[in-house]
């Protein structure tokens, strides 16, 4: 897959290969940005740097895709938006696809899988 990317796009796979989630901050304007790309979406600047976000992040819509059992059963598909503004596609994954509502307290993991790594998020612990 990193063959047909490049850019800000095969920088962001590279570090999440090597178990890093990183998003992009402005330095012009202050603004985080996802999904990576070249040029803020708020001022148009190229000044972009990567920073790795404080992985918290609160539940913005939620739904289920069913699935037979055989399959691998219902899961999870999330949109969070991230402490730091930006909201990504996503899933939670530790509790019950049903279960999972909008406002929810969640945080990023790097889970790996087959097809690579990628970010999912699980709930946060109540007592911290
Ligand atoms: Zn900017």
């Amino acid at each position: 897959m990193l063959d047909q990317i490049t850019g800000a796009e095969k920088y962001y796979f590279s570090a999440l290969g090597e178990g890093r989630f990183l998003i992009q901050s402005c330095e012009d304007c202050d603004k985080h940005v996802f999904y990576p790309r070249q040029l803020c979406p708020h001022c148009h600047s190229l000044n972009l740097s990567w920073i790795e976000p404080a992985g918290g992040a609160t539940v913005y819509s939620t739904s289920v895709v069913r699935r037979k059992g055989e399959d691998g059963g219902d899961y999870n598909v999330a949109i969070v938006e991230l402490d730091e503004g930006v909201r990504m596609m996503t899933c939670v994954e530790d509790i019950s696809p049903t279960d999972v509502h909008i406002g929810m307290r969640v945080r990023a993991t790097v889970s790996k899988g087959e097809q690579g790594n990628r970010v999912v998020f699980r709930t946060e612990e109540r007592d911290q």
